[in-house]
């Protein structure tokens, strides 16, 4: 893969792990090592979690898990539970029908198909074993999935959002269309150990910098490896809002 270093006018070589490890490490030293949550979360905890995320801010479907859980003693409750009820508990998180059916509906197939309500046997699965195993249920897609793969199972896995899939592409580590194009791309043979820092640094930077429409390339510091073509002189004039990373508040 060529990298074309543009301050020093020089063009040389870098394989995709040795410019994700670069790109990992550069935002490092911008933003930081982001911590994890102190306790390993429950992957049924976290996938429900990951479930309600989806297309929300993390302030909103953060609200709504805590809501849903401090109404339950276990996810055992929600099988009998009207899905009405179901819909109101998770109201802060938005889509509240499409959210309610499909997190009924998993619980229902883990009691029909495993009479549990625990998902610590995927532990066992490889992770492509575990994406299949999670993807068969409407609703769960790749990114929640994988979501579960690295934020409660630790595996060196590196779920793809819109910000992960946007940058990964304007750097030329990949080249594609759709987030879960970039996601088998990127995750062949991933750099060990890295996966969450490089996920959530990307979406930091995704957030404050390299936004969908007029980035801001002049204070980036990829700039200089990025191949984006439409580099605009815009300059950030005030921070961005921080806001909370839900999956490691889980
Ligand atoms: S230089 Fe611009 S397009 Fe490239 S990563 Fe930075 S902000 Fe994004």
């Amino acid at each position: 893969m060529y990298i074309i270093n543009k301050m020093k006018n020089t063009i040389f070589l870098m394989e995709k792990n040795e410019l994700i490890n670069f790109v990992n490490e550069t935002l490092i030293k911008e933003y930081g090592i982001p911590e994890r949550a102190k306790n390993k979360p429950d992957p049924l905890d976290l996938l429900i979690a990951t479930i309600l995320s989806q297309n929300t801010n993390d302030n909103n479907s953060y609200k709504a898990y805590l809501n849903l859980k401090s109404k339950i003693n276990s996810f055992k409750d929600i099988i009998d539970m009207p899905i009405e009820e179901l819909e109101t508990l998770i109201k802060t998180a938005g889509l509240t029908k499409q959210k309610a059916k499909t997190i009924k509906k998993f619980m229902l197939f883990l009691s029909e198909k495993y009479n549990k309500f625990d998902l610590n046997f995927i532990n066992n699965f490889t992770d492509d074993e575990i994406i299949n195993f999670l993807v068969q249920n409407e609703g769960i897609g790749v990114k929640t999935a994988s979501c579960v793969l690295m934020f409660s199972l630790y595996r060196d896995i590196c779920p793809v959002d819109t910000h992960v899939h946007r940058i990964v592409n304007r750097v030329g580590i990949v080249n594609t269309k759709t987030p879960d194009k970039s996601f088998y791309i990127l995750n062949i043979d991933f750099p060990k150990g890295i996966a969450h820092s490089f996920h959530t640094n990307l979406i930091k930077h995704g957030r404050k910098i390299c936004r969908p429409k007029n980035p801001f390339c002049n204070d980036c510091v990829l700039k200089n490896i990025c191949n984006f073509e439409l580099k605009n002189s815009l300059k950030k004039t005030k921070n961005n809002e921080e806001r909370i990373l839900l999956l490691d508040k889980i």
